[in-house]
């Protein structure tokens, strides 16, 4: 490590190193993971720079949860079973009151995805956090953007656009008088859950899947790409929350919903006979073609606003 205050590592990043798959954790040059027989590594990194991916001052319980979910999520959409994660963390300073806060979150996050902090690097500079996350499935059986077909059935979990609207209250750009309501908008883009359960559940019937982090359009063209399909979304269909819902302006909802990111909800596709998991939103079909379209009725504006 670079910022040479003795036992910062020892104080904040020991001790959420057990797992199932762990045979060494923090404290030695690598850490050293095992999975199971027939099993193969999944392995995905994100990084979130201040100012950047997060807002400068945003509490750091919740850039640490935050920053866990966001590569969790790259697990879950691949149906992949948690294992272990890394941060690679750069700290402007050694606050010992800013490192509790975050490790509270870190460790919170750490608990709900099941993924122990294995090791990690810690050095001085504008903050940014770099975590990797490890996970496993059986050799043969797990999710890609590439598996949907003709016919399949566009699905997506929870409820879409939250997360943007609860960023934009944030940024002072949306005021929500009644603060449940901002607060629970504000939690979707503060603390997301990565679907972890879902997605391996999903590996025995779902076609294809990603997950939502760009935005639904974006994402769902992704899967349209790299199936080589062209996804049909109906806009009627699309799940929101009642928070979202209680919102004056109705293009404005549309658009979080279909262009806002940082949800990490899963949408996939599902063969025509699969039963739909529970907390899930069919939301449209897969057709023959390239693209996506989303269709809108006349009234609403909307369309215009997602031709690119
Ligand atoms: P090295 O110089 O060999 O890279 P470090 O001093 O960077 O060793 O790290 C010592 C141990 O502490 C390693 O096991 C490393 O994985 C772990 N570690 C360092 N920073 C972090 C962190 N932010 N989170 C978790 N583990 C960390
Ligand atoms: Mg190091």
């Amino acid at each position: 490590m670079a910022v040479g205050e003795f036992g910062l590592i020892d104080r904040f990043f020991s001790g959420m190193d057990a797992g199932a798959a762990v045979r060494l954790g923090v404290g030695d040059d690598a850490a050293v993971l095992s999975v199971p027989e027939g099993h193969v590594l999944h392995t995905s990194v994100d990084t979130a720079v201040e100012g950047v991916h997060f807002l400068p001052g945003m509490p750091p319980a919740d850039i640490a949860f935050r920053s866990v979910m966001a590569a969790a999520s790259d697990l879950a959409a691949m149906g992949a079973a948690p294992a272990g994660m890394l941060l690679a963390l750069t700290i402007p300073s050694v606050d010992q009151g800013w490192l509790t806060a975050f490790v509270d979150g870190l460790r919170d996050a750490s608990e709900q995805t099941g993924l122990p902090l294995v090791g990690g690097d810690t050095t001085r500079g504008p903050l940014s956090v770099t975590v990797t996350v490890m996970g496993s499935t059986p050799t043969a059986a797990y999710l890609k953007r590439s598996g949907a077909r003709e016919g399949d059935r566009v699905c997506v979990s929870g409820t879409l656009g939250d997360a943007a609207a609860g960023l934009a209250a944030l940024r002072g750009d949306l005021s929500i008088s009644d603060a449940m309501v901002s607060n629970g908008l504000v939690g979707r883009f503060a603390r997301p859950i990565a679907r972890l359960a879902l997605g391996e559940s999903l590996r025995a019937v779902a076609s294809a899947a990603i997950d939502v982090s760009d935005g639904l359009l974006a994402d769902a063209a992704h899967i349209a790409d790299a199936s080589e399909v062209a996804i049909d979304i109906d806009c009627h269909r699309l799940p929101l929350s009642d928070a979202l819902r209680a919102l004056p302006d109705q293009d404005q909802i549309l658009r979080w919903a279909l262009s806002g990111g940082d949800d990490y909800e899963l949408l996939f596709t599902l063969p025509p006979d699969a039963i739909l998991p529970a907390g899930c939103t069919e939301i449209g079909r897969v057709v023959v073609g390239s693209g996506v379209s989303c269709a809108v009725t006349p009234q609403q504006s909307g369309y215009d606003h997602f031709k690119d």
